[in-house]
């Protein structure tokens, strides 16, 4: 969302006694007072408030849905709600970051293991206690699933900022590139581990040909190696739409998404629906892809269409398979789990893991709450 005037916005605020706002925000980041504070022009003072409860404020404010603080938004029942993620990012512009400070150190030292969105929750949260923290972390990079998102959303300079800014700090030291296995060990050498392992497992369609598609991880991570004049998208949530959009970034001239259920029901924002249309982009809503094939012309899919049952689930109809062809490739998008048989028992857990960490601002809530638990004593 493009605001051009910021005042205007701040302006349209009502003010709501019980800030429902507040109350939506999964980090209890507080709309109602940061909004008031920027009326007066007090920037700074509001991007505190903010930085104070999220530890990636304008991460959050670039990419958070409507499902949180918007969709609360009084303001909705009058005209529109306000744009508040595009205000919490402006605001967090204009004010700067405070200085992180922390209570004294205390004794106690955590490891965490996974530097996603959870992780880092998880860590803002020790500390803001006093605890000493060991961040481990796979890949090369902090961030998780937050680095798969195209840059015209996040800008990965933005997200380096506020990762840095957290752990730079004498009570945590970051360790890259680093597998960790053997979390029992670990349980000995630390007072407290938290699990933040992210989703470790693609969802699949299980269909024949599928191994001639290209995982959504592997095609976000560098879109430009994979250039096509037509490309299918199967799935119909916000990362199906990162494909979909990128590719058509990319010069892509034909994207085409299948979405098992009806396009309203897709889990994107509104906003997003507006993007898919400005962009050209084709949705096979109530389509499956139920197999694919590689022809010298480029792969072919046969689809079925669906129909919804009572309880809105999409049922395959009969005889209405068809073949489409002359793809280039096709993106599997259709998101990821991390598989609950897997889960290490005995261990705290935070994110997507624990399911909750669906978005970006939930997986930061999990790791703080998760983290808070061990604070305070409270059993996780
Ligand atoms: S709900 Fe909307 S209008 Fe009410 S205080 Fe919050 S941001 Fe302002």
């Amino acid at each position: 969302m493009i605001i051009t005037d910021y005042k205007k916005e701040f302006s349209r605020c009502l003010g709501c006694k019980l800030k429902p706002c507040e109350r939506a925000c999964p980090l209890q980041v507080s709309p109602h007072d940061f909004i008031a504070l920027a009326k007066q022009d007090k920037y700074q003072e509001a991007a505190r408030l903010i930085a104070e409860k999220n530890p990636l404020p304008q991460t959050c404010g670039l990419i958070c849905p409507d499902i949180f603080c918007k969709k609360a938004c009084i303001r909705g029942r009058v005209d529109a709600p306000l744009e508040i993620p595009c205000l919490q990012a402006e605001v967090m512009k204009r004010g700067g970051y405070p200085i992180l400070e922390f209570p004294p150190s205390c004794s106690k030292k955590a490891a965490i293991i996974g530097g996603g969105a959870a992780g880092l929750g998880a860590l803002f949260e020790l500390l803001h206690h006093g605890w000493h923290v060991d961040l481990y972390e796979k890949n090369k990079f902090l961030g998780g699933a937050l680095r798969l998102i195209p840059d015209y959303r996040l800008s990965k300079d933005i997200l380096d900022f506020e990762i840095n800014r957290l752990i730079s700090n004498n009570r945590t030291t970051v360790f890259l590139d680093t597998l960790i296995t053997d979390f029992s060990a670990l349980q000995k050498q630390y007072d407290a581990v938290i699990l933040c392992l992210g989703e470790i497992r693609l969802r699949t369609l299980g269909i024949n040909g599928e191994e001639c598609c290209l995982p959504y991880d592997k095609y976000l991570k560098s879109p430009r190696q994979y250039l096509g004049k037509k490309i299918a998208i199967s799935g119909g949530g916000e990362v199906a739409l990162d494909c979909a959009l990128t590719a058509k970034r990319c010069g892509c001239e034909q994207v085409e998404m299948f979405v098992r259920r009806r396009r309203e029901d897709m889990r994107i924002t509104a906003l997003d629906q507006q993007e898919l249309e400005k962009f050209g982009i084709i949705v096979h809503d109530l389509s499956s892809v139920v197999e694919v094939q590689k022809k010298p012309h480029g792969l072919c899919l046969s689809t079925i269409k669906n129909r919804l049952d009572e309880n809105g689930k999409a049922i395959p109809c009969d005889n209405t398979i068809c073949q489409l062809d002359g793809y280039d490739f096709m993106v599997q998008a259709l998101g990821a789990y991390y598989p609950k048989e897997l889960i290490p028992q005995g261990f705290i857990i935070a994110g997507d893991m624990s399911g909750h960490g669906g978005m970006a601002v939930q997986a930061l809530a999990s790791g703080r709450v998760a983290a808070k638990k061990i604070c305070t004593g409270d059993k996780p």
